[in-house]
């Protein structure tokens, strides 16, 4: 049986397929990617190839990762009988969970740090910003070099908050930690088709892990940004000692990293709260 065009198949919304038709927003994603010919790009959900026609004509190489059998068959053949006609296979068509694509190990294949680009599938937003903040840690140099990625406008705000804003949390500072996030643009709804009931923002995150500058280790210091957020209105004193520290050792480390003791979570810089991090465990 003949493959059905991408075109011709029905978006799935429980894939997040809203498709761009932008052309202005799609060549603007794919220039704040920087100069591509030496470059490989990793594309997140490439879907109908939207953003793909365009980094295949710039990328040294492409590799696009879609979960969607029959969008990824669809793409497989478009780009097979071009790649034909030119004699250069540049182009991948993952047919995968981006949620389990090892960044490390294709960034050790190709012996360089890898540009990831993507409009993301919108229910699995964290996971994936968490995949790729995971990615960078586990590995040494970072196999990641920068993303350019579209999520949901209110995700956007909260990845590029600045510290006692109300979108500043965890989110932001785990992203913070494993580089600098910046807000690009934002697009209503009817850039899509199917139109997302939200805006979308894309952001540019320059990955720059500080992990060994701030002497962190990467799990506890997790740990202790998860229980200091763990509740908005409480206190940053209140939350840790929900997590199990008493109140003696969070008086000292709240004295001797300056912080005031009724200040809240969103108060703290990074650099804040990896000084919290050493008074805490040196107290212990
Ligand atoms: N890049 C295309 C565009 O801009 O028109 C499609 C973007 S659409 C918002 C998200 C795409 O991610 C869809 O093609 C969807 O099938 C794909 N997708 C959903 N979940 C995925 C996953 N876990 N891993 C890889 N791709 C996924």
């Amino acid at each position: 049986m003949p493959l059905k065009a991408s075109h011709a198949l029905p978006p799935k919304s429980r894939l997040g397929q809203n498709f761009l038709h932008d052309h202005a927003a799609i060549e603007r994603i794919v220039d704040a990617l920087g100069p591509l010919d030496q470059r490989t790009v990793v594309e997140i959900g490439p879907g109908r190839g939207a953003i793909t026609d365009l980094l295949a004509t710039r990328a040294e190489r492409l590799i696009a990762v879609e979960v969607d059998p029959a969008l990824a068959a669809a793409l497989r053949e478009r780009f097979a009988m071009t790649q034909a006609q030119i004699m250069q296979p540049r182009v991948e068509i993952v047919e995968q969970d981006v949620l389990t694509f090892d960044f490390a190990a294709a960034s050790r294949q190709i012996g360089q740090p890898l540009l990831v680009v993507g409009n993301l599938p919108y229910y699995i937003t964290s996971p994936i910003l968490l995949h790729l903040a995971a990615s960078v840690v586990a590995s040494e140099p970072s196999p990641l070099d920068a993303a350019v990625l579209m999520v949901q406008r209110e995700v956007a705000d909260r990845v590029t908050a600045q510290p006692e804003t109300r979108d500043y949390g965890l989110l932001t500072v785990l992203c913070a930690l494993h580089g600098i996030a910046t807000p690009l643009f934002t697009l209503p709804p009817d850039a899509f088709s199917p139109p997302p009931e939200v805006h979308s923002t894309v952001f540019r995150w320059r990955f720059a892990p500080r992990f060994q500058a701030l002497d962190l280790d990467a799990a506890s210091f997790s740990r202790l940004l998860k229980s200091a957020f763990a509740q908005k209105r409480k206190t940053l004193s209140n939350n840790l000692r929900a997590a199990g520290y008493t109140a003696a050792h969070i008086a000292q480390a709240l004295h001797q990293t300056s912080t005031p003791p009724q200040a809240r979570a969103e108060e703290l810089s990074l650099d804040q709260f990896a000084a919290l991090h050493h008074a805490l465990t040196a107290a212990q």
